[in-house]
């Protein structure tokens, strides 16, 4: 069955953010091979479409405006088994699945790897563009590789882990290979036995009931935390952690300490030292600070939200006084980690 292109679409109930802005096109994929036929079409019809914007779940971006061109909402769904043994199960999952749901699949087989990754919002398909990250493990730990479509070429090809090159928060995808490619699905290894269990963070440990948790109740706690620390996108638009943790020379850490010795860094290197975004915009005294329909949330102030009506220019602006008055206390300059788009 060929999808259908429509037009003028509002976007809000596709971002997180409950953004309301529109798409001038907007079409939604089920299999790789209505993608392909849209991407043909595009091509051939061009310049009608000026533009084209791949959308999972929406939990990472931010419109700014009204969207000119078209958006492809990746809706291909699938998780197949590709080889296993004893020890671990390679999977092959679509990239339009809901990435908590395969979660969920994982642990209903007890399947080990991403049970620390429970109740991240979005796509399997769009997991790999920024590594994405919780209590202590990255996607990284067990993609094998990556199946992608070339938007130049429509040619598919896979992209292995070490391609992906990815850093914190950080891919191929984001930088040099930018828009260049489409994720149609990604592999995974996950370990059938000896799970590799990391309950490292403190509040994970507090959580747990003993000390050789399942990975199912690992998951629980995490739910549990998460839950109780983010806001639920259903009840308050918002996008996650709008900004990256900064990485900073550890001697300009050390200065800064001798300032505000209640600031909190973590080591990655002899050099660099990892600050907490939250820690910084909140001493910026911007926590609970609601702006017109904006504002940085009562509880993490990492997390911009939109009170009903904000328009994403509202809450980029805010955003860049955030960021101004972080650089202006602290001398850290801090990146968003939200995709910004218009
Ligand atoms: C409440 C909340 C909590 C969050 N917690 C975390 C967390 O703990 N850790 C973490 O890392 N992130 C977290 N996030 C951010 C977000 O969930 C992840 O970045 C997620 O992977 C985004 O998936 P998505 O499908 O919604 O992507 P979208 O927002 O739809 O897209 C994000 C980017 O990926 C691109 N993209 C999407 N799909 C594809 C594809 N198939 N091919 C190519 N490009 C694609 C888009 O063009 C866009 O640039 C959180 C977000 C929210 C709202």
């Amino acid at each position: 069955m060929k999808s259908q292109i429509l037009q003028n679409i509002s976007l809000k109930p596709y971002n997180t953010f409950g953004i309301d802005c529109t798409a001038k096109s907007f079409v939604e994929v089920k299999t790789v091979e209505q993608l392909l036929n849209i991407l043909e079409m595009v091509k051939a019809e061009q310049p009608k479409f000026p533009s084209i914007f791949i959308l999972g779940g929406g939990s990472n971006v931010l419109f700014l405006k009204d969207f000119d061109g078209l958006i492809i909402k990746n809706s291909i769904t699938g998780i197949e088994k590709v080889k296993e043994n004893e020890k671990d199960i390679t999977l092959y999952v679509s990239a339009g699945e809901n990435w908590h749901n395969f979660v969920l699949f994982c642990l209903e087989n007890n399947y080990g790897g991403v049970e620390n990754l429970s109740l991240i919002p979005g796509t399997v398909g769009a997991a790999p563009m920024q590594n994405i990250g919780a209590y202590g493990v990255e996607i990284r730990n067990v993609v094998e590789r990556v199946k992608v479509i070339d938007r130049k070429t429509n040619k598919q090809f896979w992209i292995s882990n070490k391609q992906c090159q990815f850093g914190y928060r950080s891919s191929i995808f984001k930088h040099e290979a930018k828009d260049k490619y489409i994720i149609i699905g990604v592999e995974f290894r996950l370990t059938k036995e000896n799970h590799v269990l990391n309950t490292s963070y403190g509040a994970i440990k507090d959580a747990l009931e003993n000390d050789t948790p399942t990975i199912q109740e690992i998951s629980k706690a995490i739910i549990s935390i998460r839950e109780s620390k983010l806001p639920n996108p259903k009840e308050i638009g918002n996008g996650g952690s709008f900004f990256k943790n900064p990485e900073i020379l550890s001697n300009q850490f050390e200065k800064l300490k001798e300032e505000f010795p209640a600031i909190v860094g973590y080591p990655i290197s002899d050099e660099i030292t990892k600050v907490p975004a939250g820690w910084l915009i909140e001493k910026c005294g911007w926590k609970g600070k609601v702006v017109g329909n904006t504002g940085a949330h009562k509880n993490q102030a990492l997390v911009l939200v939109n009170y009903g009506n904000a328009k994403g220019e509202e809450v980029w602006n805010l955003a860049k006084e955030i960021q101004q008055s972080v650089f202006n206390k602290f001398g850290i300059e801090i990146e968003p980690e939200i995709n910004i788009v218009g």
